[in-house]
């Protein structure tokens, strides 16, 4: 049966004050204010209290850093050092604490209003190699929609890098497992819940013989790919330094510069950077957190949507957050942009919710989600502004940004409640924040 969501207090759509039709896991109908759907026999949900938002997407993570939040040897630290402290404790990670540390990042996002889930997951290694595996299965275990990753690591500190030697696989097995994967669960189909891409994880740690042969492996599968780059200072100094050019330079001689692209920060691009990027539809995720925690600067957003680049939003992993809350990311992204850009650019809460939905749809190559509109699916974030905090408030859906959101009341997923006043049903929060807690104190005691 069909669903009017009826009369939202307020709709991040144009032309729905009377709220949006569901039928299945489509969005059928937009009503206007103060009209009935034309939509026959609709189920009704009272949304008169509930600012409705389409499903917020997240272009960037890395879900087992969750077991690593807020820890001493983290904490005040640049990217290259922040690294080099954290690798010996990450190689330790095992099955266990990468499921529970995924079931906890996933959880978290679907309750701050992700309808749209990604892992940047490098976490391959021996005793790992089903760590793709594990997180398909989580994400289809909580009903949420999700790109994952098979990233990838092929240098080690046997190379004069930063990961530990047990971390690293030769370049053969990458590619045969990337491609297993993409057979095993990349749906291309309109609506898929399951996507994979491929994610060799930085300049200074994987070879151009997985970059350039996971090009051609995304071409063949009809994949998107995705990597870290120009997120600091130092990173540009090691290209300059190793290749004799800059991380743009390295991204075009691994045949990465094209449209299946989307890139994780992007802070350190010149305006031609910014030119270049944009003419080869490359995409760019956002994570003004992640970026403010460690330093490394800000994204120049508004640069390349100009030039024609998608621009998404991410949390980035949890060691460098130490949230994975999708919705306080939106608020930090105005802020930072803010700051960045200055008062004369007007940048609104309505870009930083651009970012969310449609520029992270767009990152991911997803037209059917990232709006709320007739035909798209029906993934919805709807808040309620019954806390202390939006007290006073006027404009519904800036008060969600501005006065600091961070926990939907309802969230909807290809047409199915995932989340309903605030919790997730049949989901033991407690039992997991147990298990959870203590797999990070095994991890780093
Ligand atoms: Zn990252």
């Amino acid at each position: 049966m069909a669903l009017w969501i009826r009369n939202p207090l307020a709709v991040l759509a144009e032309d729905a004050g009377g709220g949006i039709v569901i039928d299945g896991s489509r969005i059928v109908e937009l009503v206007p204010s103060g009209k009935t759907p034309q939509h026959p026999g609709a189920e009704v949900f009272d949304a008169s209290e509930h600012v409705v938002l389409p499903g917020l997407i997240n272009t960037h993570h890395h879900f087992f850093q969750t077991l690593c939040r807020a820890h001493e040897l983290a904490r005040d630290k640049e990217l290259f050092p922040w690294l080099t402290a954290l690798y010996p404790h990450w190689s330790r990670v095992d099955r266990d604490m990468f499921r529970l540390g995924a079931r906890l990042a996933l959880a978290e996002l679907l309750l701050s209003g992700c309808t749209t889930a990604m892992d940047h997951n490098y976490m391959v290694y021996g005793g790992m190699e089903d760590a793709t595996d594990i997180e398909v299965e989580e994400a289809r275990a909580l009903g949420i929609r999700a790109t994952i990753t098979r990233g990838s690591l092929s240098l080690s500190k046997k190379d004069g890098m930063v990961p530990e030697d047990n971390m690293v696989q030769d370049e053969d097995t990458i590619l045969a497992d990337s491609e297993r994967v993409l057979k095993r669960y990349h749906d291309t189909s309109d609506g898929a819940m399951i996507q994979i891409a491929l994610a060799p994880c930085a300049p200074f740690n994987v070879g151009k013989r997985v970059m350039r042969e996971s090009a051609t492996l995304a071409e063949t599968h009809d994949c998107r790919l995705h990597t870290h780059l120009a997120e600091t200072m130092d990173e540009e100094a090691y290209c300059k330094q190793v290749f004799g050019y800059r991380p743009i330079d390295w991204l075009e001689d691994c045949h990465w510069l094209q449209p299946r692209v989307w890139l994780a920060h992007g802070v350190h691009f010149t305006p031609e950077d910014c030119r270049k990027l944009g003419h080869h539809g490359v995409g760019v995720c956002h994570c003004p957190t992640s970026n403010a925690v460690l330093a490394s600067g800000f994204c120049k957003t508004l640069d390349l949507e100009a030039a024609g680049s998608p621009v998404g939003l991410g949390v980035d992993g949890s060691a460098s957050n130490d949230a994975s809350n999708l919705i306080e990311e939106v608020r930090h992204a105005l802020m930072v942009n803010r700051l960045g850009y200055g008062s004369s650019q007007r940048i609104t809460h309505r870009d930083a919710l651009r970012w969310a939905t449609k520029g992270s749809a767009r990152c991911l190559d997803r037209s059917d989600i990232g709006e709320i509109a007739v035909g798209k699916q029906a993934d919805l974030a709807m808040f309620k502004l019954d806390e202390l905090r939006y007290s006073g408030s006027h404009d519904p859906i800036a008060a969600l940004v501005h006065c600091g959101a961070s926990r939907a009341d309802r969230v909807m997923v290809a047409g199915n409640w995932r989340v309903i006043d605030g919790l997730i049903p049949g989901f033991d929060a407690r039992k997991l924040m147990a298990e959870h807690s203590a797999a990070a104190r095994r991890l780093m005691p």
